[in-house]
């Protein structure tokens, strides 16, 4: 029941390269897990988020995919079990999001907000699924939102796709519960890090007002909870979505 229990295993982190995949990155390192370290566009972050968690002691290596296309998926899974061995920890990280109206909302937007933030989901879940169960271990994390709880009217596809990354969670938990592989979620509320980029300073103010901690999160902070539910810590607990807002999804 302590850090160890994730030491030496495999863990593939979607999205890995910065903000809160990075810090999962780095979280579970410090843990004693060797990293898989997906990437779809940094490539340079990648590489340097590799080298730090290298300097932790633990391996690292990376892997390039687009999650929306599960051939890609599949091919980077193969090349992660050949490299560092089979997938034992996932963290579903990689996702999108664009703060828009209702009238920006295209088809375009909606599509690809699904494409990347639940089909992502799906399609790295079911590369690792088979090995898990023939393996009878497995510890899943998918980072959800608290966009996906509560109604976020500048979020409508983000919100959808994350709602249904929370109902992933909990039908999918309960189906590989018996085959010792536990599914939990993670809720953040407003984080630092480049997703926010298309946010601007006004936005975003009001968002932190509407906080109440009154700040805007780290990824570190978020990478604890992702910790903590990978190892033997939450060791009965699956299907669970844990909101790490400052407290914001219980405002209007
Ligand atoms: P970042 O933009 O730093 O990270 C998003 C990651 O998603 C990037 O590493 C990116 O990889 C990856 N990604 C995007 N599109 C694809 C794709 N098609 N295929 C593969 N990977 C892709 O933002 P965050 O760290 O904030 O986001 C991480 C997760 O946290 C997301 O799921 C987000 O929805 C969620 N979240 C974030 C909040 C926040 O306030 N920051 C709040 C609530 C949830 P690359 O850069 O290599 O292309």
């Amino acid at each position: 029941m302590n850090e160890s229990s994730l030491a030496g295993r495999t863990a593939l982190v979607t999205g890995g390269a910065k903000g809160i995949g990075a810090a999962c990155c780095l979280r579970l390192a410090q843990a004693g897990a060797n990293i898989a370290l997906h990437y779809h566009s940094s490539r340079e972050q990648a590489l340097r988020t590799a080298d730090a968690i290298r300097g932790l002691g633990t391996r690292a290596e990376v892997f390039a995919a687009d999650v929306t296309d599960g051939d890609q998926v599949n091919q980077m899974v193969a090349e992660v079990a050949d490299r560092l061995g089979p997938v034992d920890i996932l963290v579903n990280n990689a996702g999108i999001f664009q703060l828009v109206s209702h009238t920006e909302t295209t088809a375009e937007l909606w599509q690809r907000t699904l494409d990347v933030n639940l089909n992502g989901t799906f399609n790295v879940t079911w590369a690792v699924k088979q090995s898990m169960i023939d393996r009878r271990f497995g510890r899943i994390v998918n980072i959800a939102s608290i966009a996906g709880l509560r109604a976020r009217p500048m979020a409508i596809a983000y919100a959808a796709s994350k709602a249904a990354v929370i109902a992933f969670t909990k039908s999918l938990s309960e189906a590989l519960a018996p085959f010792n592989i536990r599914v939990n979620a993670v809720a953040p509320g407003l984080i630092e890090t480049e997703i926010l980029d298309g946010v601007d300073q006004s936005q975003l103010n009001s968002l932190i007002a509407a906080t109440p901690m009154q700040r805007i999160g780290q990824p570190g902070e978020i990478a604890e909870v992702v910790h903590f539910l990978l190892s033997d810590q939450s060791s009965f607990m699956t299907g669970q979505t844990v909101v790490a807002s400052g407290g914001r999804v219980l405002l209007p």
